[in-house]
């Protein structure tokens, strides 16, 4: 066990948890604390929790709690450790980090074909042991190294969620340790409460530890359609943004296709996955509404295949590996999408600026479809009714000023222009800049959670800069 500088009190007690198990626990000021303990993903954003600790059974986090408490210290869990301001590491300075790392159970009900997963698992390894144990799948995001605990919490979107809905809409119940230190089930009959606001917003509410979700058959085709334009001016691709954000915002698109845009220094790029055959694809008539220039071409992959294309794709753009950058996010409805003027406007704009990197994206990502078939209160997500987001990204070593500007003037560029009826973002894609941001995180679903935050945890144990603070009696 690493050892700081003085023996707290919090020390002690983890101490006496730990028991003398090795690799339990470390503190903050230990050698190599940040790059073996803390693993912060986002470089531009220092946090030091007090704690980082690695518990091996739900009781021993119920003990950890206990401690934090008693210490009055906050406590994140840390699943994948990806989130864009380093909320599993707490977020902001002085935490207790739960890192799931040892939660790697899964089983597989062939009966019901729920899967039983521990919340320390990354979503690659999700799909893997899916794939091995009878050919099931859920949806989620695309890169593989983000952890399912901070995913299907927060929402969990990717290419198969106009098909499937959200990672958090296949969950059935939870096992989770909540602020008293109680090892609770949540499900629709079990706590129910407290499921309701676990699917989208558990930071603040207690540590899962284990998630059963339902699975799919996986697709048995996958049809991978990728078209580069290579121009240097973001001004020449805004027509082609246009027709693919129509494309996208038709209620009517087939379900079956996930579709992403991505301004980067030379040009553009847009992805799209389609579950089904080739034949299905050119039967859907979505290749007619799509760019099919010497620039695009099909791949045409089987389930898990398609999952590692997707991957390393994303890579190219968005890395899986800690770096230092600026992010922010906005949702759309789609009465609210931009129309072909203002979508000038604004790539004119980008074209106009100083960057500070070569290192830049701005990702539109469609959504809608079965995410949309769920009403806004079933769930704490509170973006049923969005169909685009775009999120931006500003990479440097370090992060400059002009890069900062460009990303923070991009976002007001695009809020100016939207008007209004735009606001709000998943929390999944934290945007630390919103005012109000639980706000523009929950959206009508924050005063009830709030008041279930009131009741499960009252002291706020449960907390980082973004999450659902109790209501006030
Ligand atoms: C490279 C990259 C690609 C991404 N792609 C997508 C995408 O395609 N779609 C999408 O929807 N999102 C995407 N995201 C966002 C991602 O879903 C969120 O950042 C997510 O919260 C990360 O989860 P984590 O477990 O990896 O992170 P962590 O930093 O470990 O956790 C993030 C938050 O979740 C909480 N949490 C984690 N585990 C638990 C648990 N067991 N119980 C309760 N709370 C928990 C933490 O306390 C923390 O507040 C991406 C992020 C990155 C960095």
């Amino acid at each position: 066990m690493g050892q700081g500088p003085s023996t707290s009190a919090l020390q002690q007690c983890i101490q006496g948890v730990a028991n003398n198990r090795a690799g339990f626990a470390a503190f903050a000021g230990s050698p190599l604390y940040q790059i073996q303990w803390v693993k912060p993903y986002n470089l531009d954003v220092l946090v030091e929790p007090a704690a980082v600790v690695r518990p091996q059974t739900a009781q021993d986090i119920s003990d950890i709690i206990k401690c934090a408490n008693a210490n009055n210290v906050k406590v994140q869990a840390k699943s994948g450790g990806h989130s864009y301001q380093n909320y599993g590491a707490g977020g902001s300075d002085g935490a207790v980090a739960i890192d799931m790392v040892n939660f790697q159970k899964f089983s597989m009900d062939t009966k019901t074909w729920y899967a039983t997963i521990g919340a320390g698992h990354r979503l690659g390894e999700v799909d893997k042991k899916m794939h091995a144990q009878g050919g099931r799948a859920m949806a989620h995001g695309v890169c593989p190294g983000v952890g399912l605990g901070g995913h299907a919490t927060i929402g969990g979107l990717g290419p198969m969620s106009r098909m499937w809905g959200s990672a958090l809409d296949h969950i059935v119940e939870v096992e989770v340790v909540t602020a008293d230190g109680k090892i609770q089930r949540a499900s629709a009959t079990q706590n129910e409460d407290l499921f309701w606001a676990l699917r989208g917003s558990a930071s603040g509410f207690g540590v899962i530890t284990e998630f059963v979700v339902r699975t799919h058959p996986e697709p048995a085709k996958v049809v991978q359609y990728e078209y580069t334009i290579k121009l240097g001016k973001q001004a020449d691709v805004a027509p082609l943004y246009s027709k693919w954000q129509a494309l996208m915002a038709d209620p009517k698109l087939d379900r079956r296709f996930g579709s992403m845009f991505i301004m980067f220094p030379l040009g553009a790029i847009i992805t799209g996955t389609f579950y089904g055959t080739q034949e299905e694809f050119l039967q859907s008539g979505i290749p007619n509404a799509l760019p099919q220039d010497g620039n695009g071409h099909l791949v045409l992959n089987d389930w898990l295949g398609a999952l590692t294309h997707d991957a390393e794709k994303e890579a190219l753009y968005l890395s899986g590996l800690a770096m230092p950058f600026i992010s922010r996010s906005l949702a759309f409805k789609r009465q609210d999408l931009l129309g072909p003027e203002k979508i000038k406007d604004i790539f004119n704009w980008v074209d106009a600026q100083k960057k500070g990197t070569l290192l830049w994206f701005i990702i539109f990502d469609a959504a809608g479809g079965a995410i949309e078939d769920v009403p806004q209160n079933a769930t704490a997500f509170a973006h049923r009714d969005k169909v685009m987001y775009y999120q931006s990204y500003g990479i440097g070593l370090p992060v400059t000023k002009t890069t900062k500007d460009f990303i923070t003037g991009f976002h007001g560029q695009v809020v100016q222009k939207a008007g209004p009826g735009t606001w709000g973002t998943y929390p999944g894609y934290v945007n630390n800049a919103l005012v109000d941001q639980q706000r523009q995180y929950w959206d009508s679903n924050l005063p009830a959670l709030e008041q279930i935050k009131a009741r499960w945890d009252p002291k706020d144990l449960f907390h980082n800069p973004g999450s659902v603070r109790p209501a006030k009696k």
